[in-house]
């Protein structure tokens, strides 16, 4: 079911191609840090994969069949499915939007879960990226967080990837993690790029939400790395993957030049993006909705998503909010002049009146229009970008 007035999404989606999203939400077992959309239970596979035809069907027809320039498998665990549903999968999702114009498909895969012939088969149905949920290259931190592969398995799916035809492999890095030391995560990264990754994403540890390995934290059983450890860290990274060839493009992705993530840099250039799948966000024109988190409520349709319109200053505050995040940053003088046209000067005002100390402090810098955090800026973004928060 179509969430918003469709003529108005018509408009939308035919201004420029969509990126698409679609949202598979399988794993073997949970990993001990986990808070996303996921289930181990694969009878509901079925079910899913038919909502997810009806989806694509729905949505191609209502906005005429639109063409999308970035297609994304996420999850959860893609690669848990076979490769004749992965085939399905594609060819859906071809029928019903306009590939014409396709600069980049991505999957998310699970070491622990394919091999040679799977990534040979994704590679011939299209899938030229491929993004491993690596996070680590030692044993017993893999094993602290529950993941079901081990570094060897990693090592051998980028090796399979490159065997398979994938030239843009990129791989999670996760900082932070109990027991983690500052040399061993250089090191999984240079393992890593030597592996074949051109691209890598490097996250904090979350641990907000409930989960087994909070429980043991808080339980005094592990101890997180200290904020100094992890800011060196973060700080060490930031001085090596540039010496391996991979400088920053955005607060936590590296990549090789021309390599980045052309999916992942349209939320950040807040480009149009269609989400399908339980827990899929999208954003078309001024619309925002997520799709239900409750897998079987959203396999049935039984839950339908809220929709958010987002007015003039929350708009306009999500150009810093989230282009900030990009080593290239914003350009300042463009966003004033937009500001000037939808009569929200005051708001540009307050803000540089706050970014102007900070700009002193070091943390970001203007080169000629363009305002953007510096390496330093980068290490504190949140609270950076705090300030464009509505
Ligand atoms: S593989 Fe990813 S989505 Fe699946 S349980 Fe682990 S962290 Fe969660």
């Amino acid at each position: 079911m179509i969430p918003i007035s469709t003529s108005r999404a018509r408009d939308a989606a035919a201004r420029e191609p969509l990126g698409l999203y679609l949202h598979v939400p399988f794993c073997r077992d949970r990993c001990t840090y986990c808070s996303f959309v996921t289930t181990r239970d694969e009878s509901l596979k079925g079910a899913v994969l038919a909502r997810l035809r009806r989806d694509l069907a729905q949505w191609g027809e209502a906005l005429g069949r639109p063409a999308i320039d970035t297609l994304y498998l996420g999850g959860g665990t893609p690669s848990l499915l076979t490769a004749p549903e992965l085939e399905d999968l594609t060819a859906w999702t071809r029928e019903a939007f306009d590939t014409s114009r396709l600069e980049e498909a991505t999957l998310e895969a699970n070491p622990g879960t394919l091999d040679l012939a799977w990534l040979e088969a994704a590679r011939a149905l299209g899938w030229d990226r491929v993004s491993f949920g690596v996070q680590a290259l030692d044993d017993e931190l893999l094993a602290r967080l529950g993941r079901i592969h081990a570094s060897a398995e990693a090592l051998d799916a980028l090796a399979w990837a490159r065997r398979a035809g994938f030239a843009r492999i990129s791989a999670d890095l996760m900082v932070g993690i109990p027991g983690q030391r500052l040399e061993r995560v250089l090191q999984d990264a240079r393992t890593l790029v030597e592996a074949g990754a051109t691209h890598l994403s490097v996250y904090l540890l979350d641990l907000d939400k409930a989960c087994p390995l909070r429980a043991q934290i808080d339980a005094g059983r592990l101890a997180l790395p200290s904020e100094d450890e992890v800011a060196d860290a973060f700080e060490a990274l930031q001085e090596e993957l540039p010496r391996l060839g991979l400088p920053p493009y955005e607060i936590s992705n590296y990549a090789q030049p021309g390599q980045e993530s052309r999916h992942n840099s349209r939320y950040w250039e807040r480009r149009p993006y269609l989400g399908l799948g339980p827990s899929a966000a999208s954003q078309l024109g001024d619309w925002r909705w997520t799709e239900s988190g409750v897998i079987t409520a959203w396999a049935e349709d039984r839950d339908r998503p809220e929709v958010q319109e987002l007015d003039a200053a929350e708009a306009l505050s999500e150009i810093p909010l989230l282009g900030l995040r990009m080593h290239r940053g914003v350009d300042w003088e463009a966003l004033r002049r937009r500001g000037e046209a939808l009569n929200l000067t005051p708001l540009v005002d307050a803000w540089e009146a706050q970014l102007d100390p900070l700009t002193r402090r070091g943390l970001l810098v203007r080169e000629g229009s363009m305002l953007r955090l510096t390496s330093h800026g980068m290490l504190m973004s949140n609270g950076i970008l705090g300030i464009f928060v509505q």
